[in-house]
């Protein structure tokens, strides 16, 4: 079975978005653990997310992914920057303890000007500072478009940061098919070979979550521009393959197309609907 849902906002609560999933056909799904542009964060309400936790096994949820602020950056020139992202990781992963055995889905970060192998030793630092060997969530970096000076747009790129984490075992990778497209990789025209090399490179053991756009650019872009699913250049048809590879195909897929509820729903329905 196809495990699918979208981003929700979490401004209602933890347990409220596990409705919120279930009225529209999803079986999984994303959210930002705080104000994706700043940091701040609500107070922690066990109970609310001990709830969540009960509806998503009542209802046999995949697992959902907690996507950390964009804002952040890991490898930033700026120490205090740096720190604050640390913090704010370390505090999110502190929180899912009561959601134990889910994802935590972060951009690696942008080096701006340090190069990306400074880049790449700031992002494995911040991660050895904050995961701990006993921990319940696995920590996914986000493939990128590559938009800027974002590190994580070739599969050489996360494999370098993972190498250089001790608690690896607690990393794996979520693919984002508008990133990979406007990075380069043609998931449209050559989907194995793209799996083939992410498997070389990674290995796709550590391939844990989809994150499922079209683009509104074309290959090789570096934009990152989402788009409805078949109103982009990757198309509806790529889209479903990306689903139903034997690869992928048991992967907690999660929308980040530009929608309402609504439209999340039609999307869920109409992927359902293509899966074989
Ligand atoms: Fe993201
Ligand atoms: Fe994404
Ligand atoms: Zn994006």
């Amino acid at each position: 079975m196809l495990h699918i849902g979208c981003h929700l906002s979490s401004s209602k609560g933890y347990a409220h978005m596990g409705r919120e999933a279930l009225s529209i056909g999803a079986d999984t799904f994303q959210f930002f653990t705080r104000n994706p542009r700043g940091g701040s964060v609500k107070p922690l309400d066990p109970a609310d997310i001990l709830a969540l936790g009960t509806l998503l096994a009542e209802h046999g949820f995949a697992k959902v992914v907690a996507h950390a602020p964009y804002t952040l950056n890991t490898c930033a020139a700026d120490e205090n920057l740096r720190v604050f992202a640390r913090e704010t990781m370390a505090d999110d992963l502190a929180r899912l303890e009561y959601l134990p055995g889910n994802y935590y889905n972060f951009h690696p970060g942008s080096h701006v000007k340090q190069g990306v192998e400074a880049g790449i030793a700031m992002i494995a630092e911040t991660l050895n500072a904050v995961l701990r060997p006993d921990q319940h969530t696995t920590v996914l970096l986000e493939t990128m478009a590559g938009k800027g000076s974002e590190v994580g747009r070739t599969f050489e790129e996360l494999r370098a940061i993972i190498d250089r984490v001790e608690h690896a075992e607690h990393l794996g990778v979520c693919l984002d098919t508008c990133h990979v497209w406007d990075g380069g990789y043609d998931i449209a025209g050559d989907l194995d070979g793209v799996l083939e090399t992410f498997d070389r490179v990674i290995g796709l053991e550590r391939l844990k979550a989809v994150h499922l756009n079209d683009s509104m650019n074309p290959l090789g872009a570096h934009k990152d521009r989402h788009a409805k699913i078949g109103e982009g250049h990757i198309g509806t048809a790529a889209l479903s393959a990306v689903t139903n590879h034997p690869a992928l195909r048991e992967l907690p897929f999660c929308l980040e197309t530009p929608n309402d509820l609504q439209g999340y729903a039609a999307e869920i329905a109409l992927l359902r609907s293509l899966a074989r």
